[in-house]
């Protein structure tokens, strides 16, 4: 192995990894590079060796070392380096080490799996450029105009946050500005599953077709390697700066198709612990390092996503509940007809249409004959069912434009609307004969008097109604089971 591998002068380097079998490889493959190379399996190891003899460089190891356990620690190294660069090797299913390592101090990082080889390649090249920011990367001016513009359009998006759709579409729009990326998606985790809720690209490419689907995406055979899915799936920070490091080479290969050569994936945080609630994913067309600062703007985009994405649920929510109020407001809970005071509204409703298109309004009032014996006889539960019966076989009868309303205890009213006396009397007719047939589970068939009137020119609704109430109270006297038409 040649001496000349690093910088002329070599220096002294510190690798960090809990995992014995890493460092003995990282020593194989990149000791030549150093003047010395030292190994620790903690951050409170490395630190009695820094305390000890400090290094020109120091290389952390993330694999197996855990965030919520180990990020003080490291954080520690990366703080009291005394100058020295410290380079960081991250797990593509985990780099939110980056943002919090870097709360710490700068650190260059690359992007794992790597193997011995690649390992050693990285970081000869950082040795030799002495470990600036990549070449690749934004300069810094242009990276916060880019930032600002980035979140000023996602913070646009909010205004429609009353759709989860519409505030996706507007997120990857926003997103789509960030410099370098070809395309942006939003997965939402709804209805127990991931969904592709937005897309939006400079190429042509569709994400449903390359992750074989466009919804129930939480069992794609891709969600372990894909950025989107992986994030939405283990609500990590996935970045995979070179695509073959995630495993599948056909993804690898259709995306760099479309010119991607880089891809993350964000979580989209829920509001309390739990499954995220989606992800965001930009592809980007060529792979660079993230600063600090564009880190942290995709932490802050993920949670605006989050919000807004909470704002659509509330939303949908509220017009729920609301529609389940007015339902209860508006409904007779024992036969799901509209119920007296709907009922009033109704009728009024009718009544002005019909003067204003100066058609015939029909309406017909019914009561159960004999309804106290059959509640004496059978008991209330059976006298309720026979409600519910006659309800059901008056609904089965009537057009949709008619509007049935259980008006008391054994009483109903149709509204009809376009139904003049004559047509009120034949319908009132098919009722009677209909629900005399009707059969009620455990009880006799029963019968229903009827009374029908038809709206007159300058009539108010009340005096209507006293009038059909009137005609079948006729009908009650007149021996019950029939239809009588109301006086004029
Ligand atoms: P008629 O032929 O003259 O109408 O005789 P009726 O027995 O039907 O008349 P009445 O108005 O005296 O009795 C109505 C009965 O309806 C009295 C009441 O107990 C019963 N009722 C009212 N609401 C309900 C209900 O929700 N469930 C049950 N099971 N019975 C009810
Ligand atoms: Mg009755
Ligand atoms: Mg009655």
């Amino acid at each position: 192995m040649s001496q000349q591998d690093g910088t002329p002068t070599r220096p002294t380097g510190l690798y960090v990894s809990p995992v014995g079998q890493r460092r003995g490889v990282f020593q194989e493959a990149c000791a030549g590079l150093f003047a010395r190379l030292r190994v620790a399996d903690s951050a409170s190891q490395a630190s009695l060796l820094l305390e000890r003899e400090p290094a020109d460089v120091l290389v952390l190891d993330l694999e197996r070392f855990e965030l919520g356990l180990d990020l003080e620690s490291l954080g520690r190294l990366v703080a009291a380096r005394a100058g020295a660069p410290v380079f960081v090797l991250c797990p593509f299913a985990n780099a939110r080490w980056l943002p919090a390592l870097m709360g710490f101090g700068p650190l260059d990082y690359a992007i794992g799996p790597l193997d011995a080889a690649q390992t050693r390649a990285v970081l000869a090249a950082r040795l030799a450029e002495g470990f600036t920011r990549p070449a690749q990367a934004t300069p810094l001016e242009a990276e916060l105009r880019g930032l600002l513009a980035v979140r000023s359009a996602a913070q646009r998006a909010l205004e429609e946050a009353d759709d989860s759709v519409r505030f996706a579409e507007r997120m990857c729009e926003a997103l789509s500005v960030w410099p370098g990326v070809v395309h942006a998606a939003l997965f939402h985790l709804r209805d127990g599953d991931l969904h592709l809720e937005a897309e939006q690209g400079a190429t042509r490419l569709q994400l449903a077709p390359l992750l074989l689907r466009g919804d129930k995406l939480l069992h794609s055979p891709l969600r372990h390697a894909f950025p989107g899915l992986l994030a939405a799936a283990s609500g990590e920070f996935a970045l995979l700066d070179a695509l073959g490091k995630a495993g599948e080479p056909e993804l690898a290969d259709s995306l760099r198709g479309h010119g991607v050569e880089m891809a993350l994936g964000l979580p989209i945080p829920a509001q309390g612990p739990g499954a995220p609630r989606g992800s965001l994913c930009l592809l980007f067309e060529r792979a660079r390092a993230f600063s600090q600062a564009e880190l942290g703007a995709l932490g802050d985009l993920a949670q605006l996503a989050a919000f807004g994405l909470r704002m659509a649920e509330m939303t949908r929510e509220n017009e729920e509940l609301l529609g389940r109020v007015t339902h209860l407001a508006t409904t007779d809970a024992l036969t799901h007809v509209a119920n007296r005071r709907h009922g009033e509204t109704l009728l009024e409703q009718e009544i002005r249409r019909a003067r204003r298109y100066r058609l015939p309004l029909a309406l017909i009032g019914f009561d159960i004959d004999r309804f106290s014996n059959i509640n004496d006889t059978y008991g209330h539960p059976v006298g309720d069912l026979v409600l519910r019966t006659v309800a059901d076989t008056a609904k089965a009868l009537l057009r949709s434009s008619d509007v049935l309303v259980r008006s008391g205890g054994e009483e109903f009213l149709v509204i009809a609307p376009h139904t003049s006396a004559i047509d009120g009397l034949k319908m009132a007719e098919k009722l009677r004969a209909a629900i005399e047939q009707a059969e009620v589970p455990g009880c006799d068939h029963v019968t229903v008097s009827l009374g029908v009137a038809q709206l007159g020119e300058t009539e108010s609704g009340d005096s209507l109604a006293v009038r059909v109430n009137a005609a079948l109270a006729r009908a009650k006297r007149a021996g019950r089971n029939c239809v009588e038409l109301a006086m004029q």
